[in-house]
């Protein structure tokens, strides 16, 4: 793009038992709105990730002999080197992911605000105390680390997914290795630089980067390896879910999503087109919970269309460092290919383009990763535009009659992540809390998940889930204690 900064070419280590260690071979990051190469990063290989996890082993002891608040205080001081250098890393967030800055910073944000919410449980990590079945006897239930956890993490947001689950992984007591995605490696290995300035032990957090079905899967299937920590896609879960079994190792997944968008004839227009436009746009359509089949109401269908293209169609789309921007480049040729495809297939099964419709490749736009803000009328429930997770600024719009029609569409997939409604109607919330088959839902408002819920997926959207209390749970075991005493 014209006006993009560049940023000084990042020929990174990775975090490998307490050093920085280099390979020959490397994989080349590469910034989605230029293509100008940013980086690179070591290609680990499957001897590197059994070093690592013997190391996260051995360090893993000494860290959870430490007082929770001892490691409650060490995420603290990440958190604040995190707002320290807060703009340096929204400003290499745009250039390896493409969101637009003020979304980075964003990020960048919640990064700080996860480990300070998971330092808190350091006075939290509580068990119980029961009375036993027989005289002279107690029992308790007490928390205890997993072990070693390896996280593998998704290139749309590359701090704060990861940070969400470093958080209260280290707060327990385990180590956790991390497996950024290869399309945005150099994130991850900013936090590793800051892990070591904020006191992080040698080997309880350490960064591989490499291609996930060599690195990753060597991780995974290693017999040390207690928790698998993933948010990515439903494929790679299930073939994660298959090779944790080999050792019974547990898995935490967050996966997929075909967030249903619906909008009542009672709802505040306004507001749902508005919301309708972020949930859909945000990072470029990159979010597991956007807005991925927006169902209107027909009776106010007409009005709520015009407007909902009319905003889309003003999108601004490009250089994501520059202020005015709202939609940047997909994050790499393959995605923008993938989405295209989808795209296409909808439109030539019969899907109306109201704005949008193809991807953008002159002029500004010649370089990078491009796709026009899209909105498709005219689709069917059936179509794989309604069915399939599109990763995309393209969402596909359909009427219906009436609320039961709706929630049936709605329930009617195979994912279950997030879900939302738009009605002033009482009843309708509260058949939707009942009936709705997703592990989020917002009513009149648009997306964004809080550090102190619980982000699950239902169906093929996950298994587990992370942030607040229940996302905690995944990361401790219970060892229940039989205790008897004289006297
Ligand atoms: P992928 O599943 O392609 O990759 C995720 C991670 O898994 C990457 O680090 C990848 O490594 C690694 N990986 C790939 N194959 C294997 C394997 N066989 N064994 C071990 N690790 C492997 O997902 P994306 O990164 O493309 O992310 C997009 C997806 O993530 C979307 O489906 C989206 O819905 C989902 N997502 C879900 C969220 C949620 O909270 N539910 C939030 C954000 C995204 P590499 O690519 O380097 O090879």
């Amino acid at each position: 793009m014209n006006g993009h900064t560049e940023v000084d070419t990042m020929d990174q280590g990775m975090l490998l038992a307490g050093e920085w260690v280099r390979r020959d071979r490397v994989i080349e990051v590469e910034d989605p709105a230029t293509q100008g190469i940013i980086g690179s990063v070591p290609m680990a290989t499957r001897e590197d990730a059994e070093a690592a996890v013997r190391s996260a082993s051995t360090a893993q002891r000494a860290w959870a002999r430490r007082t929770p608040m001892e490691r409650g205080d060490v995420l603290r001081r990440w958190a604040r080197l995190v707002e320290r250098d807060a703009d340096r890393l929204a400003e290499l967030i745009v250039h390896e992911q493409g969101k637009p800055l003020a979304e980075a910073r964003g990020e960048v944000k919640a990064t700080s605000m996860f480990f300070d919410y998971a330092a808190s449980f350091d006075r939290h990590l509580t068990g119980d105390v029961m009375p036993a079945d027989a005289p002279n006897e107690q029992m308790w239930i007490v928390p205890s680390p997993v072990g070693v956890v390896v996280a593998i993490t998704p290139w749309n947001y590359p701090a704060a997914i990861p940070a969400r689950k470093i958080g209260p992984a280290l707060v327990a007591g385990n180590a956790l290795i991390l497996k950024p995605n290869s399309l945005t490696p150099l994130t991850a290995l900013e936090l590793g630089r800051l892990s070591e300035e904020a006191g992080v032990p040698s080997g309880v957090f350490q960064v591989l980067t490499g291609p996930g079905a060599e690195v990753g899967e060597a991780l995974v299937r290693h017999p040390l390896t207690r928790l698998v920590t993933f948010t990515g896609s439903t494929a790679t879960g299930k073939r994660l879910i298959q090779l944790a079994a080999e050792n019974v190792t547990v898995v935490s997944l967050e996966l997929g999503g075909k967030a249903p968008f619906i909008v009542m004839d009672d709802a505040d227009l306004d507001r749902a087109v508005a919301d309708a436009i972020v949930t859909r746009f945000i990072n470029c359509g990159q979010t597991c919970i956007c807005n991925e089949r927006t169902y209107v109401h027909e009776r106010i269908a007409p009005a709520f269309l015009e407007r909902f293209v009319e905003a889309a169609r003003a999108l601004p789309v490009g250089d994501p460092m520059a202020a005015t921007t709202r939609v940047g480049p997909k994050v790499s040729q393959d995605e923008l290919e993938k989405v295209e495809a989808h795209l296409q297939a909808a439109q030539a099964a019969g899907a109306r383009t109201l704005t949008g419709g193809k991807r953008l490749s002159e002029g500004a736009y010649a370089r990078g990763y491009w796709m026009e803000p899209t909105v498709l009328a005219d689709v069917r429930q059936d179509m794989p535009i309604m069915r399939e997770e599109v990763f995309g600024p393209v969402v596909p719009v359909m009427t219906f009659r009436d609320f039961d029609e709706v929630i049936g569409l709605a329930n009617d997939s195979r994912y279950g992540l997030a879900g939302y409604l738009y009605t002033r109607d009482v009843d309708r919330v509260m058949r939707a809390v009942r009936d709705l088959e997703c592990g989020e839902l917002y009513v009149n408002r648009g997306p964004g998940e809080s550090i102190h819920g619980y982000h699950a997926g239902w169906k093929e959207s996950g298994i587990g889930g992370d942030d607040g209390r229940y996302g905690m749970e995944h990361y401790i075991r219970r060892k229940t204690v039989y205790l008897r005493f004289e006297g």
